[in-house]
């Protein structure tokens, strides 16, 4: 039976260490850390993470900005916005919550948002930079999912990694940042014929598809590392994963529940990438 990877215990741990360092912060440099959090319209979901990403960055103490548009937001109204935050000295991340409403672009929004303050890692230049091994604010998620691994004490280098899901903001930071820690990586998709195949050699395996059940206990390699990404909502309301908890538990070595892993990391990581560039700004002034 595998043990769980608890992300509540693992993210409480960072925020706690964060909340720590504030005071020595404000001490330092006249001023706490600042995340400005946009969200456009209506989305239920997005307002449930919106709200959790101002309530960790309170707990955390340091300051927030909540900017609250009606869905009837234009596409320029937001860049202006963006540019204005830009400018702030006063504010170190800017986020904006996807999905947008369909008339705004959202990658020319998040490419407004200046690198040094793109708290998410989603900015091309993030991106590029994570790529060929520059610094760079690294997406949260996959920054996330490193330290879940990491906290299982499994070592990652010469391990078989394999990622199921291929998005900018999931699998393919993740396939990097695990290749960065000389991992073998197979990168894993829709496309991929017997995908048990692949899953079965995978001494780590992480699932980002957002469909309930792609990975089933047959599929896990014994004692395998398995970080479950997906969040599926069920008719009832209830939250699941995309790896077939039951079975896949039943084979692997740890493995991370829904909700309650990867989740909460996220948000984690979120607040440690604006202290980031709270920070950078900092030592490159
Ligand atoms: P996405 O952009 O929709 O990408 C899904 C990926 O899964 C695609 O690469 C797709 O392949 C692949 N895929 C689809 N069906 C597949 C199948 N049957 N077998 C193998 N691969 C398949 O999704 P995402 O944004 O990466 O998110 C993935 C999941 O993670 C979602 O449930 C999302 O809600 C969740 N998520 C959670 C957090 C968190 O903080 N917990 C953060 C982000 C995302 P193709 O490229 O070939 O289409």
């Amino acid at each position: 039976m595998a043990k769980i990877i608890d992300g509540k215990a693992v993210s409480a741990a960072v925020k706690d260490a964060l909340k720590a360092r504030m005071p020595e912060l404000e001490a330092r440099y006249g001023r706490r850390p600042c995340l400005c959090v946009i969200i456009v319209g209506e989305n239920p979901a997005s307002k449930v993470y919106v709200r959790n990403k101002v309530r960790a960055a309170q707990y955390v103490g340091m300051e927030s900005r909540l900017v609250e548009l009606p869905e009837r937001t234009s596409e320029a109204e937001l860049l202006s916005l963006i540019a204005e935050l830009n400018a702030d000295s006063g504010v170190d991340g800017v986020l904006v919550q996807l999905p947008l409403p369909r008339h705004i672009d959202a990658q020319k929004v998040i490419e407004a948002i200046a690198v040094e303050k793109d708290v998410d890692g989603f900015h091309v230049l993030n991106a590029g930079s994570l790529w060929v091994g520059r610094p760079c604010s690294v997406p949260c998620t996959p920054k996330g999912i490193l330290r879940l691994i990491d906290s299982t004490g499994v070592g990652i280098e010469g391990k078989t990694a394999v990622v199921i899901g291929r998005s900018n903001i999931v699998g393919k930071p993740v396939a990097k940042l695990l290749l960065d820690r000389n991992a073998t990586v197979v990168l894993a998709h829709s496309r991929t014929p017997d995908l048990k195949s692949f899953t079965l050699q995978a001494d780590i395996l992480v699932v980002a598809v957002g469909k309930e059940r792609v990975v089933t206990g047959d599929m896990v390699k014994p004692g395998a590392v398995v970080i479950d990404v997906g969040m599926n909502r069920r008719a009832d309301g209830s939250l699941t994963g995309d790896v077939e908890f039951e079975t896949a538990s039943q084979a692997a070595g740890w493995i991370t529940p829904v909700p309650g892993g990867v989740g909460p990391m996220t948000i984690a990581m979120l607040m440690e990438n604006t202290v980031d560039c709270f920070l950078a700004a900092r030592v490159s002034a």
